[in-house]
């Protein structure tokens, strides 16, 4: 017999978004999620790939839940879901889809189990909310802006205002990139470095706009493709340098496009 007591330090409820999941067994899954209070959390959903699963709407892939769990000997389990917003915008197109998948695995590959980190939490959601609902034109956008917000959020966040080597304010002029220095080099330090490439001052501002300013100025910014597309190969290069790793969903938004 346990007492109240007990039973309630064996139950946690949490908010919740599902990064990921895989199937375990016959009928259960395991689901990679993101939390407010607790992080990042690998939990086990026992039958939800069963037709007539009570669960199994709750804790699809990318949907906000409230989650009550049960602490497990390997994995915690999900006793009871409740979906708190579905994002059903991101299963209406393909485009949405693969941008959510993007956004979830980039923050996947950013954060550790257990970490708490509600601002990370807020922004994923906030990210998944404007995919699901924003028109097209503006999901691009809205991606380059998570990618900047969770590279600062995650302690990576690229040095755009002073040099990364003198720390004198940058002038408004063609300075030099270097992923490897996590930032902008003014033209004397960056100049003839075989790691930096030069920065063309319309990129500069852009993304100097992208890491200061609210979603709803940057939302009303309108850029020719190539200059978002530069931005996009910056930002990558930013992400792929501090993950180490190449990204699945990199090759997957890309074939999409295609
Ligand atoms: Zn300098």
């Amino acid at each position: 017999m346990t007492t109240t007591g007990e039973h309630r330090q064996r139950l946690y409820r949490t908010d919740a978004i599902v990064l990921k999941r895989r199937d375990y067994g016959e009928a259960d899954r395991l689901l990679t999620v993101f939390t407010p209070e607790r992080g990042k959390l690998v939990l086990l959903a026992k039958g939800v790939r069963k037709t007539l699963s009570r669960k199994a709407g709750h804790v699809e892939l990318f949907t906000h839940s409230t989650l009550l769990v049960a602490k497990g000997r390997t994995w915690d389990i999900v006793s009871q879901a409740e979906t708190v917003e579905p994002f059903l915008g991101l299963r209406e197109d393909l485009a949405r889809t693969g941008y959510a998948y993007y956004v979830a695995e980039l923050l996947d590959g950013f954060t550790q189990e257990h970490d708490a980190h509600p601002p990370m939490f807020h922004l994923l959601r906030e990210t998944l909310s404007r995919l699901a609902t924003l028109e097209a034109a503006v999901l691009p956008l809205a991606v380059r802006f998570f990618e900047l917000r969770l590279l600062a959020l995650a302690g990576y966040q690229p040095q755009l205002f002073r040099c990364v080597a003198c720390q004198q304010p940058l002038e408004p002029v063609t300075n030099y990139l270097s992923y490897a220095e996590g930032g902008v080099l003014c033209p004397r330090d960056g100049e003839g470095r075989v790691d930096a490439e030069p920065l063309p001052l319309p990129l500069f501002k852009v993304l100097r706009f992208l890491q200061t300013r609210e979603w709803d100025e940057v939302a009303r910014l309108s850029l020719s493709p190539g200059l978002l597309s530069e931005v996009e190969r910056v930002l990558q290069g930013f992400l792929v340098y501090y993950l180490e790793r190449n990204l699945r969903s990199v090759g997957f938004l890309k074939a999409i496009r295609a």
